[in-house]
């Protein structure tokens, strides 16, 4: 009986699959259907290499196997690995820190696929002695996530929260270079949600508010933070209100920051906002709850979702409690 070598009904997301015979004779036939190419591999390294086709196994046309195995006509041993070019999906999600060690969160979806079987073969599989093809899958992830974790932390959090999109570019590319260096190709990245604590969300209000980070980061909490910026009137702030992105509008306040250990799809609850909501017209000024950050109606004495009283100057800006001088305009608080 001959020999079939073929991978039949790859699943869906099955990035590679080992024959399971590693006894192979010559004259097997060799199936490689589209979008797969096989791999003849031994002590992980790679030897033949078969893109589509039916392949009858012979002496010529595995030329570096049948050096290796010394030119003789009986069953050799080689570990035959098909392996899938088809675009693949993943999600990834997980928590870092930003350069002002603010910690974060974050999650979304990244497309891939094998783009130098060869050298994927050579980098992840015999590398890592990965051959099973959950192994392998979860090596990826782990491997995008640890960039993804690496490229944010070297953001600070206004750029995380209100230059999203050109940070997401410009992550994108680090992380395709990391990528190639598998052999693997990163066709799309897209963050789909970027998340801080309470705490975080209040100090970047007050950073956004003032335009002064340096004096917003050098007070231990957001409290302490609207205190001092009420008191020191005009002296210390910058040019007025800022656009507050929707970002920075969160769903769920009352729900405190969990890590999202081990990646994967993010827990119910977690902060939904996509990034394509953050582009809002300039004129839009939306006025958030500097203490739960929900949107509040134009001139609210009141939050409608925490209660908060709003306190303002008499121009109309928000201030925090306890304020002798608007942050914004320097007005003086009555
Ligand atoms: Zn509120
Ligand atoms: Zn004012």
């Amino acid at each position: 009986m001959v020999q079939v070598i073929e991978w039949v009904n790859p699943g869906e997301d099955e990035i590679i699959w080992r024959y399971p015979n590693e006894v192979i004779k010559w004259g097997a036939q060799l199936v490689v259907h589209e979008y797969e190419v096989a791999v003849f591999m031994r002590d992980g390294k790679v030897y033949d290499v078969f893109g589509p086709g039916r392949h009858t196994l012979t002496t010529q046309n595995l030329p570096l196997l049948y050096k290796l195995v010394g030119g003789s006509n009986s069953p050799f041993k080689a570990t035959v690995i098909f392996v899938s070019t088809k675009e693949f999906q993943g999600r990834y999600g997980g928590e870092t820190q930003t350069r002002e060690l603010a910690p974060i969160k974050y999650y979304g979806v990244y497309w891939f696929k094998v783009a130098d079987p060869v050298q994927f073969l050579t980098e992840v599989v015999g590398g890592q002695s990965l051959y099973d093809t959950s192994d392998v899958t979860k090596f990826i992830r782990a491997y995008f996530n640890e960039g993804m974790m690496k490229h944010l932390s070297s953001y600070s959090i206004v750029d995380l929260f209100q230059n999203l999109d050109m940070v997401s570019t410009q992550v994108k590319v680090k992380l395709m270079e990391d990528f190639r260096r598998l052999g693997l190709e990163l066709v799309d990245v897209k963050i789909e949600g970027v998340n801080t604590t309470d705490e975080w969300r209040q100090r970047l209000f007050w950073i956004m508010q003032t335009g002064n980070a340096q004096a917003v980061m050098q007070l231990d909490t957001a409290k302490q933070v609207a205190a001092e910026l009420g008191k020191s009137g005009s002296a210390s702030v910058g040019t007025g209100m800022v656009l507050i992105p929707q970002l920075m509008q969160p769903q769920a306040p009352a729900q405190p920051a969990q890590p999202n250990a081990g990646g994967g799809v993010p827990p119910a609850g977690y902060q939904n906002q996509p990034a394509q909501q953050q582009a809002q017209p300039q004129a839009q000024q939306q006025e958030i709850c500097p203490y739960c950050g929900k949107p509040l109606p134009p001139g609210a004495r009141f939050c409608p979702y925490c209660g908060h009283e709003i306190k303002r100057c008499p121009n109309g800006h928000i201030v925090p409690e306890g304020a002798k001088f608007c942050p914004v305009c320097g007005a003086k608080i009555e």
